[in-house]
C-alpha cells in the first residue's frame, strides 16, 4: 500500500508518501514540510486567514515535491489521506479540498484522518510499537494521556483543563520578547538559567488523577516579569534565563508527576505491555524527554519518542495513519467534512458502520 498524505491544520503545509509492503514496517518515501513562521512573525502568533491562504497556495507544491522525491506519480498511489480535523478550520478545509481534487482527478480513495491520531500513531511508524500502549500527546493545542488500543480506538485518561504546554511555551516567549515558536527559544534560554530562583506553581499536583492545568503558570510568569520590570526598569539576560528555567522546570514537574499517575493507572489495566510513547511538538523538549525517561525507568516502563521532525506537524504521520485506517477498510467519500473539533476518544463514524 502506498498512501499520499496531506497536512494543513495549523501553520505547516505538508505532503508525504508512506508505503507498507505486506507485514513489513511502514516506510516514509518522502516527507515535505513548508513552515509559515515567516508569514506570522509580525503578529506574535498564527493568523488563521493567512495560514489558510498559504496552505491553499502551497499544498499543490508540496504534493508535487513529495511525488518527485519519492520518484512516483499519482498513478502509483493507493489512496490519499488528509487531516480532516481538529485544527484551524480554514487550513483544514484547504487540505480537504485539495485531497478531494486529487482523489476525484486520479480516481483514488479518500481517507479523512484525525490530526491527533496522526501524532498518536507515530510510535508505530517510527518504532513499530504494538497495541496497546500509553501515549502522552503534548503539543501546541493539546495535552492528554491516551491508551492507544487500536488505529481508531483510544481511551483518554486525562489531560489539560485549559492551555496546552506548547501554548504556554509560546505565551512565555511572547511575554519575554523571545521569538516564536516559543518552545525552542524558551528551552534555549532555560539552559543557562537557574530553575530555583522563581518559585512557580505546579498546578493540580495536589489533586488526584491525570488532569493538568498550565494557564496559572503563565499568570505567575507575568507577575514575576512585571515585578522585575517595576523594580529595575527591565529584564537582564540572567532574569530572562532564570524565568525560562523556572517555567520549564514547573512544566517538567507537572508532566512527570502526572505521567507517573497515568503509568500506574495504565499498568493496573494492562501490566503486560509497559510502554509510554510521547508525541507532539513539545516532545521535542530535551528536559521534558529526560524527565519522562527517568519516570519510565523508575516504573519499569519502556519509553519512546519519535525523532524531532516527526514530533512536530508533518504529513508522514497523516499518510501513515491513513494507511493503517485504509488497511482496516476505512474509506471516506466526497461528503468528507472538515471538523474544527474532533476528540480522539470518539471513534470515527466510518468504523462504527455508517453515518458521517
Ligand atoms: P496540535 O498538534 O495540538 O494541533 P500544533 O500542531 O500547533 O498543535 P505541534 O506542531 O505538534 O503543535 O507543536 C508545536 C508546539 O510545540 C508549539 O507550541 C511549540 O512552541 C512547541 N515546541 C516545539 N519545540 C519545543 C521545545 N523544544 N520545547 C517546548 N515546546 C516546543
Ligand atoms: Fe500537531
Amino acid at each position: 500500500l502506498t498512501i499520499l498524505g496531506l497536512e494543513s491544520s495549523c501553520d505547516d503545509t505538508a505532503a508525504a508518501i508512506v508505503r507498507r509492503t505486506g507485514d513489513d514496517a511502514p516506510e516514509i518515501l518522502s516527507s515535505v514540510v513548508m513552515g509559515q513562521n515567516d508569514l506570522h512573525a509580525d503578529f506574535g502568533g498564527v493568523v488563521p486567514e493567512i495560514a489558510a491562504r498559504a496552505h491553499a497556495e502551497r499544498l499543490d507544491i508540496c504534493v508535487r515535491r513529495a511525488l518527485a522525491e519519492a520518484g512516483l506519480s499519482l498513478a502509483d498511489m493507493d489512496a490519499v489521506a488528509v487531516t480532516a480535523g481538529p485544527g484551524l478550520i480554514g487550513g483544514v478545509i484547504s487540505g480537504v479540498m485539495c485531497a478531494k481534487g486529487i482523489a476525484a482527478g486520479a480516481g483514488l480513495p479518500l481517507i479523512g484522518v484525525n490530526h491527533l491520531a496522526g501524532h498518536a500513531l507515530t510510535p508505530r511508524l517510527t518504532d513499530g510499537a504494538g497495541f496497546p500502549y500509553l501515549m502522552l500527546l503534548v503539543s501546541g493545542g493539546h495535552c492528554q494521556f491516551l491508551i492507544a488500543r487500536g488505529v481508531d480506538d483510544f481511551t483518554r485518561l486525562g489531560g489539560t483543563i485549559d492551555d496546552a504546554p506548547g501554548e504556554a511555551f509560546d505565551k512565555t516567549a511572547r511575554l519575554l520578547g523571545l521569538p516564536q515558536p516559543g518552545g525552542p527559544s524558551v528551552e534555549a534560554e532555560a539552559r543557562s538559567g537557574d530553575p530555583a530562583r522563581f518559585a512557580f506553581p505546579r498546578p493540580l499536583l495536589d489533586r488526584p488523577g491525570c488532569d493538568m492545568s498550565f494557564s496559572g503558570l503563565k499568570t505567575a510568569l507575568l507577575r514575576a516579569r512585571d515585578a522585575l520590570v517595576a523594580e529595575k526598569g527591565g529584564l537582564t539576560r540572567t532574569d530572562r534565563a532564570d524565568l525560562c528555567a523556572g517555567f520549564q522546570a514547573a512544566v517538567v514537574d507537572v508532566l512527570v508527576e502526572k505521567s507517573r499517575r497515568a503509568i500506574a493507572a495504565y499498568l493496573e489495566e494492562i501490566p503486560a505491555h509497559p510502554l509510554l510513547a510521547v508525541a507532539g511538538g513539545v516532545a521535542a523538549n530535551k528536559a521534558i524527554r529526560a524527565g519522562l525517561e527517568s519516570v519510565c525507568t523508575e516504573m519499569g516502563v519502556q519509553f519512546t519518542a519519535p525523532p524531532l521532525r516527526l514530533c512536530t506537524d508533518n504529513a508522514a504521520m497523516i499518510a501513515h495513519a491513513g494507511l493503517e485506517l485504509f488497511a482496516k477498510g476505512r474509506k471516506d467519500d466526497m461528503t468528507l467534512a472538515a471538523r474544527p473539533r474532533w476528540p480522539l476518544d470518539q471513534r470515527s463514524p466510518a468504523l462504527l458502520g455508517g453515518g458521517k
